[in-house]
């Protein structure tokens, strides 16, 4: 096949443009027969970038940006070969060695469809999500780099987004929204397909049927823009101060390169972490704060209940008769349950013994009304939906719903409080799940614990702190 002389049964270039502009790949990431990708390459249509840049005794992988000496290994040398280094931190996105380049698009970019009012979402913004959202609009028509929105949990920040996608799909941009969970971009992905109908939208994450990652609107987890070099106008990273963001340096290296030259980043978080709130302090970093729930009503605050014998009786995986004495006199028997707890192991021991009892106590009627949920669980996500469709009542889960879910009538409870995975924006992001709804906006949320940690004072202080500047007292 000639590539130069564009028969009709060659691909035009385009087509090669729209699948590879703005990625950086490896060559068994891009689908082309030899001969093809051969032909493109001699016509610089590729350019290769060296893999893993050294430099004496330093390397850095060029893909996740990991320079730690300890994250690099080796193939097993066979003879009179080099010894080739590959990198460990980015593995699991395929095998990045030295001996071969990743590869980026250097032909024609892409020319997006520059949608007339792309936007078909008929809904109606509060003044607080209207002021956020004209931010993001000023932001994107003048080009502003960065943009912060601090908004509470259950501000309805998806829908303040609106707007300044609309106005950069109707500019010819290209989006994409990074998140850390797999669960929110499926979230999510229903919601933008409805909001922009006629906007092509992809879902990316690890195991996704959608892998193409090729749409004008990209949803995807943060690992997968370790594919995306110089292709988005409009990034808008969510829960930035989340794990695994917050932890995972690579991340920020791979969100930077992703950027298009001219862009436009918006920064989503409800609970900032002290950097963050430092550089708004400071003035470094243009912000906004949304203070109120879209459906008017203040944050629940959670209430802590002091159990000396709760840590026993955890070890034990006994129900905790703290648990039960509040369950009892709960003022909404018919709301939905979220426990969570700090470890896979006590979800899955809580679960049987929480059946046993819960049984006893007609709390429930059959064993599909209580589950448990964690990172490991295959069945996840049939679980989670479940819960949603309220097959499910009682639901025992670790960290992974902590945010970035919503259920519409939930009470949340926390059994051992005070343990080190729940730091204070765990705690505020948990409370946050309860009173999501405008027909039951408030919740109970409560803290069991034997002994107050620091986390749990500051987020019971902050979630008032938040409610006084939303205008409640
Ligand atoms: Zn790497």
């Amino acid at each position: 096949m000639d590539i130069k002389n564009t028969s009709h049964d060659s691909p035009p270039l385009e087509i090669y443009a729209r699948q590879f502009s703005g990625k950086l790949l490896l060559r068994t990431e891009i689908l082309l027969d030899e001969n093809t990708f051969q032909q493109l390459l001699s016509l610089h249509l590729f350019t290769p970038v060296q893999s893993i840049k050294r430099k004496k005794f330093t390397y850095q992988c060029q893909r996740c940006g990991n320079q730690k000496r300890s994250l690099f290994a080796t193939l097993p040398r066979t003879s009179g070969k080099k010894i080739l280094h590959y990198c460990r931190n980015c593995i699991e996105m395929g095998r990045v060695i030295d001996s071969e380049p990743l590869y980026y698009w250097t032909g024609k970019p892409v020319k997006w469809l520059e949608h007339e009012a792309p936007c078909t979402w008929d809904g109606q913004l509060t003044a607080a999500q209207q002021r956020a959202a004209d931010h993001i609009v000023n932001a994107v028509n003048n080009h502003q780099q960065e943009l912060l929105i601090w908004a509470v949990c259950g501000a309805g920040k998806t829908e303040m987004l609106f707007p300044g996608m609309a106005t950069a799909l109707s500019a010819g941009k290209r989006i994409c929204i990074a998140t850390p969970r797999a669960d929110v971009v499926r979230e999510l992905m229903p919601r933008l397909q409805k909001a922009f109908q006629h906007v092509p939208v992809q879902g990316l994450y690890g195991g996704s049927k959608d892998r193409a990652g090729t749409a004008q609107i990209i949803i995807a987890t943060t690992h997968q823009l370790l594919r995306y070099r110089e292709a988005f106008d409009l990034l808008i990273i969510d829960e930035i101060d989340a794990f695994p963001f917050h932890a995972d340096a690579s991340l920020p290296f791979a969100a930077n390169r992703a950027k298009a030259p001219q862009h436009t980043t918006i920064y989503l978080t409800a609970t900032p972490r002290q950097e963050q709130r430092r550089q708004m302090v400071g003035n470094k970093l243009p912000h906004i704060f949304v203070p109120i729930r879209f459906h008017g009503h203040p944050l629940p605050v959670p209430t802590m209940k002091m159990s000396f014998s709760l840590k026993k009786e955890l070890q034990k995986s006994e129900v905790p008769l703290a648990l039960m004495k509040w369950l009892k006199n709960r003022k909404h028997q018919t709301r939905q349950l979220l426990i969570f707890v700090p470890t896979i192991q006590l979800a899955d021991n809580m679960r049987d013994q929480l059946f046993v009892r819960f049984r006893k106590e007609g709390l429930i009627k059959s064993t599909n009304e209580l589950a448990a949920v964690h990172a490991q669980d295959p069945d996840r996500t049939e679980k989670v939906q479940a819960f949603r469709k309220k097959d499910i009542l009682i639901m025992i889960t670790t960290t992974i719903l902590e945010r970035g879910v919503t259920f519409p009538s939930v009470d949340v409870v926390i059994l051992d409080a005070g343990h080190e995975v729940f730091d204070e924006a765990a705690l505020v992001q948990i409370a946050g799940r309860a009173g999501r709804s405008p027909d039951d906006p408030t919740g109970e949320v409560v803290f069991f614990h034997d002994g107050r940690t620091d986390a749990m004072v500051e987020a019971v202080d902050s979630i008032r702190l938040m409610n006084k500047r939303g205008g409640f007292h």
